[in-house]
């Protein structure tokens, strides 16, 4: 890693086990072996969204429409179907924004592979917008065996986005404004009343066509999930501004100043201190979003769905007070 064509990099962590620039993470290759192989090999990758495959894991966006590993287009319903003899080596597979845990534990011949949730690592605001939580020695072998064995002493719990939130979660066609739940969707025959095209299927309908299991099944043996909405957007919300607005960094940065970590913020500080540091609007956002006491208008076609923590009702009170102080 500290060879000359690396070094032109900077870097803001020591360039032992890789690295971090502005847009990239950067790992080495551990480990490469080598097998006879002879078949068809894919790139998985796909326009706008990609599929990866590494040692061990089907590693992003499994259920990104078209092409991804279970989406519609991509000719498998399985990871046997996909890998043939070589899905025995895959043990986890990345569940993507538009799904999360228990629309995955449907499909019983999931059951042995372990789920997990990545995030993009192309800007750095969004990194960490889902991601694993472990405990165990910060190293590959040590999260490698936590990943595969699903200990649940060591493989605590995954951070998800509300799985309505992503761009593929409902079907449709963003140019024609149609948004479909599957139910509707086959009433049109998954053709688009505008322009008469196929609809992109979302990942709730995929779900739907591969489940042998019902909604809302559970699984206790499964490793647990939280739900998150991103810190900015709960500012927005209380706020009532876009989450990129001026006004919600200052919030974001006290409130981080305060609490050392976003995460921090979302999962463990008390609401009554969110309130002291922030404002009481704010820290009922943060409560609300940890009881799933939201709404949110489902994403489709790649467009994202839409969170919605206040009534506009309640918006126009907290406009109210904030405007007599
Ligand atoms: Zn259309």
């Amino acid at each position: 890693m500290k060879t000359e064509e690396f070094s032109r990099f900077k870097s803001i962590t020591g360039n032992k086990y890789g690295w971090i620039d502005n847009e990239y993470v950067y790992l080495p290759i551990y480990n490469i072996q080598t097998e006879n192989y002879k078949g068809e090999v894919y790139n998985l990758e796909i326009e706008e969204d990609n599929s990866y495959t590494c040692e061990f894991a089907t590693v992003h966006n499994c259920w990104t429409p078209w092409f991804s590993v279970f989406g519609s287009m991509s000719g498998f319903d399985s990871l046997e179907e996909c890998f043939g003899a070589y899905a025995k080596n895959i043990f986890a597979i990345e569940t993507g924004l538009s799904s999360d845990p228990p629309m995955n534990w449907r499909l019983s011949k999931l059951d042995n592979i372990s789920l997990i949730s990545n995030s993009d690592s192309h800007s750095l605001q969004r990194i960490g917008r889902e991601a694993n939580v472990f405990d165990t020695e910060l190293s590959y072998k040590a999260i490698m065996d936590a990943i595969k064995s699903r200990d649940p002493k060591k493989f605590l719990y995954t951070i998800e986005f509300f799985p309505e939130e992503g761009k593929y979660h409902f079907d449709g066609h963003r140019v024609c404004n149609i948004v479909y739940p599957p139910e509707e969707t086959k009433k049109h025959k998954g053709i688009c009343p505008v322009c008469g095209k196929p609809l992109t299927v979302g990942v709730v309908n995929r779900v739907d066509a591969l489940a042998d299991r019902p909604e809302n099944y559970t699984d206790p043996r499964r490793v647990p999930y939280k739900n998150l909405v991103t810190l900015d957007s709960i500012i927005g919300e209380a706020l009532d501004v876009g989450k990129a607005a001026k006004s919600v960094m200052k919030e974001y940065e006290k409130l981080i100043k305060a609490f050392k970590s976003e995460f921090n913020v979302l999962l463990n500080a008390p609401v009554k201190e969110i309130a002291l540091a922030s404002s009481a609007e704010i820290a009922e956002g943060v409560e609300r979003m940890r009881n799933g006491k939201l709404t949110i208008e489902p994403g489709f076609d790649g467009e994202y769905g839409i969170i919605k923590i206040f009534s506009d009702e309640e918006k126009k009170n907290i406009a109210k007070q904030s405007s007599l102080f």
